[in-house]
């Protein structure tokens, strides 16, 4: 197995912080940064500078564990995303909210 492998055979049996501390993930985690400048990207849309400290799954990681590694998705999207800490607690706060009424439908 290669360490792509590894990692998603984390997530597959559900065990989240192994696969956040593979070297998989922490090898397309530095690659996200790196190309996004160390920069929040959504801070950026809205004009203002912050460091990024996290890389985020645009599409949600318990829906496309396909994507758990990959930066951008199969029509060229960004997959990933480096945000600041703020932002991603905003962000992932949104999306359980969505996953929420989604269940109640
Ligand atoms: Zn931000
Ligand atoms: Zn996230």
């Amino acid at each position: 197995m290669n360490s792509n492998d590894n990692a998603l055979a984390h997530l597959e049996a559900g065990e989240r912080t192994k696969f956040y501390l593979s070297r998989a993930w922490r090898r397309v985690r530095a690659e996200v940064l790196r190309i996004d400048h160390y920069e929040c990207q959504r801070c950026k849309e809205r004009g203002m500078y912050t460091k990024a400290a996290e890389v985020h799954h645009i599409n949600k990681l318990t829906e496309r564990k396909d994507l758990a590694l990959s930066i951008f998705d199969e029509e060229g999207k960004r997959n990933l995303t480096s945000l600041c800490k703020t932002c991603h607690l905003e962000i992932d706060a949104a999306q359980t909210e969505q996953l929420n009424e989604e269940r109640w439908d």
